[in-house]
């Protein structure tokens, strides 16, 4: 039987940290998929979000991470919280709390609203990205190495603390078609495929499609560091931040 697609609520507020949902579908190897979540799921370079689902009766089952699924009917995406070891079972039905670790996925949004930023003052095609708890990187194709560290820090910080509001608006599949220069990360393709695509706007800074978590202003990144800059490859530089105040 084909489930519905989950209801992704941190696409239109990644702020809400907890909502109720009804258990939907569990798997063969204990993933649950609800009707709704505010757990993200790995995806775009960001991992996916830790948390408890609690059932009013007192279980908690601690989720150790969520992934992007699809039903065995290749029916519509679905997102899977994985749980950890040795939790209680839930049933289909069962009503839960769904409550993500908010401190680790603040971190996260921090990071990744960062890297934004990042692609903004590094002029060069993205390449590939991770976003981490506290730290973070992407990676750039730029024939020469002549970034330097101390100047990419001070050009960061100083849009940081311009107080830049994070915004988002949604366009069409074809509406993007025709603006490809929207598109900076060449290894992670924009979320698509339902007919429209969420874009991140940085007000004067950065415009891009992105399905990840952000922070809705930059101020809110707070201080950062460029920590390293790699060559990976003859035109690949990694580009690596970190939070200072984690
Ligand atoms: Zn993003």
């Amino acid at each position: 039987m084909s489930t519905a697609a989950t209801d992704p609520l941190f696409r239109d507020d990644a702020y809400t940290r907890s909502c109720t949902a009804n258990v939907v579908s569990v798997n063969d190897l204990g993933g649950i998929v609800l009707d709704r979540t505010v757990f993200y799921p790995t995806g775009g370079g960001q991992p996916g979000d830790t948390g408890v689902l609690r059932t009013a009766d007192g279980r908690a089952v601690e989720i150790a991470t969520t992934v992007k699924g699809r039903d065995e009917d290749g029916g519509p995406d679905v997102i899977v919280h994985v749980p950890a070891e040795g939790q209680p079972a839930l049933s289909v039905g069962d009503e839960v709390s769904a409550e993500i670790d908010w401190e680790r996925r603040h971190k996260l949004m921090r990071v990744h609203t960062c890297l934004h930023l990042l692609s903004a003052v590094i002029e060069f095609p993205v390449t590939g990205g991770q976003v981490n708890d506290g730290k973070g990187r992407l990676d750039f194709a730029i024939p020469e190495n002549n970034l330097v560290k101390e100047e990419l820090t001070a050009q960061l910080n100083a849009l940081i603390a311009g107080n830049h509001p994070v915004a988002q608006n949604w366009i069409t599949d074809a509406e993007l078609a025709d603006q490809p220069d929207l598109v900076k990360t060449m290894s992670v393709k924009p979320p698509s495929g339902t007919g429209k695509v969420r874009l991140i706007r940085i007000e004067g800074q950065d415009l891009q499609p992105c399905g990840g978590t952000h922070v809705a202003n930059t101020s809110e990144i707070g201080p950062v560091t460029v920590t390293k800059i790699e060559s990976k490859g003859k035109q690949n530089r990694r580009v690596a931040i970190t939070l200072n105040e984690i």
